[in-house]
């Protein structure tokens, strides 16, 4: 029964359709006729059909629609049988619809059919449309992979072309059936990606009333479960022609809907530069156990730097970490000064670095001294006080963000992003800092949800509401965006506490404070995870 459907369905419609092909250009068509006659021989080009890409549960993220054009009579069975095992390979294509009416008419004369054989011809399709994950990529109207995934493997994705070369006289009749040749094409590899698409069609409804948004999702063993980037667009609209809407909504700059951005995004990352402020002081001396008072502001080279409220006395650098105190950063900018910047910067030099194979991947830009003596032939007394609070010249990817946390989560290292099932990653990214300074960061991180101050707590008792009795570390931001009044609001966690699964970046651009529109998000987006892949130890 199953094989019939799979097959036998499909190929009685073929058969149906194909006729009708035949009569129109063997028996009728005279442009069969002007095409190239090659030494007596009619050759047809056959074009293989792409791998599919699927996600990790098996559904299509990338597909083929077949439709027939080419056919060929055969009495030979073994040809049949390779040209059956071709179509099985293309396993969860997809039919033209073929006219009931068609269907009877053709029936009644169904002992001329018998020795048909038959192409199909496949187009790339993108089941979930404006749904499917910018890391898909899309195809031009020759069938080529352009960007993302179609695009770094159209090598291995768009399998080998075929060929049938039928001997035939001058009036194009077929001369000997028996010697036509029959190249069957390959169809390309099929790969699986990582990705879960139940997930990002779960984000996207988590995400809908705001314009852009990038969300990242990975297990702490570097498998990525989301990268999902909005605006969005349908990769469909490239193989068949873009409609000028398209066309304008495609190359409108400001939302740049092409735009993959959970790894070409480059934000300041807010507050969330603080867990490498935090880092940086302990491994630079800083006794993490020093208080502070906080009146909301301090005065440094004759300038205001402000705090977003009075935090009045701050305990240690987990109390400043779990309120995201500015006041006692600047101090920590102010400890690390000028002198140590140097340092400073060279260690976040991990940045430097693309974490995925993705064409689209910007690196994070982190200033060096060189940077500031070029811009500004010297290094503004500032610039560690805003380096500190992630304010300024510092920008990171979501992936970078995602990657740091899920470095604190796994005590130090990072194993690089997997974005599809058989991809050998060899590398790890490792955090320059001793344990001490990231066990310290680690817990103030917890402190961020855990806190009775803290800036995540929203997410200890909506967890605890939602019946999970599971530790989460994070950290908010807000980071001020130039052409809008409105922050963007960040959030990045890691969970459980104690046994890291789950690695959630979550960037809502021109949305408020991280606190207030992150923070939910990323809570959603977390309980999803523990609903779906959570493994209790
Ligand atoms: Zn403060």
């Amino acid at each position: 029964m199953n094989n019939f459907l799979l097959l036998g369905l499909p190929v009685l419609f073929y058969i149906i359709f194909v006729y009708k092909l035949f009569e129109f250009q063997i028996l009728k068509g005279d442009d069969f006729r002007k095409k190239a006659l090659d030494n007596h021989f009619y050759k047809i080009k056959v074009k293989p059909a792409r791998g599919n890409i699927y996600d990790r549960n098996g559904k299509i993220v990338a597909g083929n629609l077949t439709s027939v054009k080419t056919f060929i009579i055969s009495k030979d069975e073994d040809i049949v049988n390779e040209y059956k095992s071709y179509i099985a390979s293309l396993n969860g294509y997809y039919l033209d619809i073929i006219d009931y009416d068609e269907f009877t008419t053709i029936g009644a004369r169904r002992e001329l059919l018998e020795n048909l054989v038959f192409i199909p011809i496949t187009n790339r399709v993108y089941p979930y449309k404006d749904l499917t994950p910018h890391l898909v990529g899309y195809v031009n109207s020759d069938g080529a992979g352009v960007d993302g995934f179609e695009k770094v493997f159209e090598d291995s994705l768009k399998g080998e072309e075929g060929e049938i070369i039928i001997p035939v006289d001058a009036k194009m009749n077929i001369v000997n059936k028996d010697k036509i040749v029959y190249n069957f094409p390959k169809k390309g590899k099929d790969y699986t990606l990582t990705i879960d698409m139940e997930l990002h069609k779960f984000i996207d409804s988590l995400v809908q009333n705001y314009e852009k948004s990038a969300v990242v999702v990975m297990r702490t063993n570097g498998e990525i479960l989301a990268l999902y980037s909005k605006p969005k667009y349908n990769p469909q609209i490239f193989s068949r022609g873009l409609t000028l809407a398209e066309w304008n909504y495609i190359n409108d700059k400001e939302l740049a809907p092409l735009m993959n951005r959970t790894i070409s995004g480059l934000y300041p990352p807010g507050s969330i530069a603080k867990i490498l402020t935090t880092l940086i002081a302990i491994e630079n001396g800083w006794n993490w156990k020093n208080s502070m008072p906080c009146n909301g502001y301090i005065i440094y080279g004759g300038r205001v730097f402000k705090d977003w409220t009075p935090h009045y006395y701050i305990s240690d650098i987990k109390e400043a970490l779990e309120v995201s105190c500015n006041v006692y950063y600047y101090n920590l900018g102010r400890f690390l000064r000028v002198s140590r910047i140097t340092n400073y910067l060279k260690k976040l030099s991990i940045f430097y670095k693309k974490f995925t194979f993705l064409p689209q991947e910007k690196i994070s830009f982190v200033p060096d001294s060189s940077w500031y003596m070029q811009n500004y032939r010297f290094i503004p007394g500032g610039a560690a006080l805003n380096l500190a609070i992630g304010q300024g010249e510092l920008v990171l990817t979501p992936i970078a963000i995602a990657m740091l946390t899920g470095a604190i989560a796994n005590n130090g290292k990072m194993p690089y992003p997997k974005l599809y099932f058989g991809q050998i990653i060899k590398d790890t990214f490792k955090l320059p800092f001793s344990d001490s300074a990231i066990q310290i960061t680690k817990s103030a991180m917890l402190q961020v949800v855990k806190g009775p101050r803290g800036t995540g707590g929203y997410i200890n008792w909506k967890l605890w509401e939602y019946g999970f009795n599971i530790n989460v570390a994070g950290k908010t931001g807000s980071s001020e965006n130039p052409h809008n009044k409105k922050t963007h609001s960040l959030f990045t966690l890691f969970a459980p506490y104690e046994n890291p699964q789950f690695i959630i970046t979550v960037v809502v651009e021109t949305a408020g404070h991280g606190s207030d529109v992150a923070v939910p998000i990323a809570l959603e987006v977390l309980r999803w995870c523990l609903l779906h892949y959570y493994y209790p130890q």
